[in-house]
């Protein structure tokens, strides 16, 4: 195999952004990332942009998308406009999709969620154990990779519902097992491997909403020209999956920069769900937005 050569984001400024999804309201975890960004923007000079991360039109709103704005106004962070909506480009994660699946490295996934768990819970109780991914989801089961053609084509024409999934083994085969990025955050530093496989068959296209987080997020890092991705450590390991797709679909490669998560009472990382770290809630307490970077520790 190959080595490609590496393509790197080439900006005169360093672009930044902050990429919420409006399914909730922000909370101090969503401050810590949005004020690194903003910080790490204004001292290298660099540009700094807000992506709306939409894609799930169930569960996002508008009402939601205009709080996200007020919270960061009020933080005092100035993004630069148009604001981007991933629900605005489907087309274009369709088309990365399409050029995936004329490189025959995606295929249609027609297993519901609650059938890869009944399949996985009845491997369980036979006493193996099944691989599961760096979230701790079991991988989707690999034989369904190879469905025959006929099968695959009569659950197509009969618009079964389905996913279209990577193929992982393919897709690996592709771009050789040398794929890393590099990493200024608070956990490991310097050059780290990827390991995309330990994903398995990633979705790149839900069967109930156009697109996946993975693939919308890999097209426009690279549609923004995003230099520098500050985002939490709960993302560190997707980012294999992000470099991977970065490099089937020819995209730059940006450093990433995994900050530390701020946790919750319980210890556990903090959900919209939790309301008071809403920054809303915090707010309307009488905290300042000075308070807010003492909260967060910066
Ligand atoms: N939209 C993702 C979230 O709210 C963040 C994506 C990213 O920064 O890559 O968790």
């Amino acid at each position: 195999m190959t080595e490609r050569p590496r393509q790197t984001a080439s900006h005169a400024a360093p672009v930044f952004r902050f990429a919420p999804s409006p399914n909730g309201r922000l909370h101090l975890g969503h401050a810590l990332s949005a004020l690194l960004n903003a910080d790490m923007a204004s001292s290298t000079g660099g540009r700094l942009l807000l992506r709306i991360e939409d894609i799930d039109l169930t569960r996002c709103s508008q009402e939601l998308e205009q709080a996200v704005i007020d919270d960061l106004t009020w933080l005092g962070i100035a993004f630069e406009q148009p604001v981007r909506r991933q629900s605005e480009h489907f087309p274009l994660y369709r088309a990365a999709l399409d050029r995936l699946k004329a490189m025959d490295l995606v295929y249609p996934a027609f297993l519901t969620r609650s059938e890869v768990k009944a399949r996985v819970s009845a491997f369980e109780r036979e006493g193996g154990t099944w691989p599961r991914d760096p979230d701790g989801a079991p991988l989707y089961p690999k034989e369904e990779r190879s469905l025959g053609e006929d099968e695959r084509a009569e659950k197509l024409a009969t618009a079964e519902r389905h996913a279209w999934r990577l193929d992982i083994a393919r897709a690996q085969r592709v771009v050789g097992a040398k794929l890393s990025w590099q990493e200024t955050g608070d956990g490991p530093q310097g050059e780290i491997k990827a390991d995309p496989a330990a994903w398995g068959d990633v979705v790149l296209w839900r069967s109930d909403a156009p697109s996946s987080y993975h693939l919308a997020v890999t097209v426009d890092d690279a549609a923004q020209g995003v230099s520098h991705v500050v985002r939490g450590l709960d993302l560190f390991h997707a980012t294999s999956v992000h470099r991977l797709l970065q490099t089937l679909l020819g995209l730059p490669e940006p450093v990433y920069h995994h900050h530390r998560l701020i946790l919750g009472p319980d210890g556990r990382k903090l959900s919209k769900s939790l309301d008071d770290t809403a920054l809303s809630t915090l707010r309307a307490e009488g905290k300042t937005p000075s308070d807010i970077r003492a909260m967060v520790g910066i």
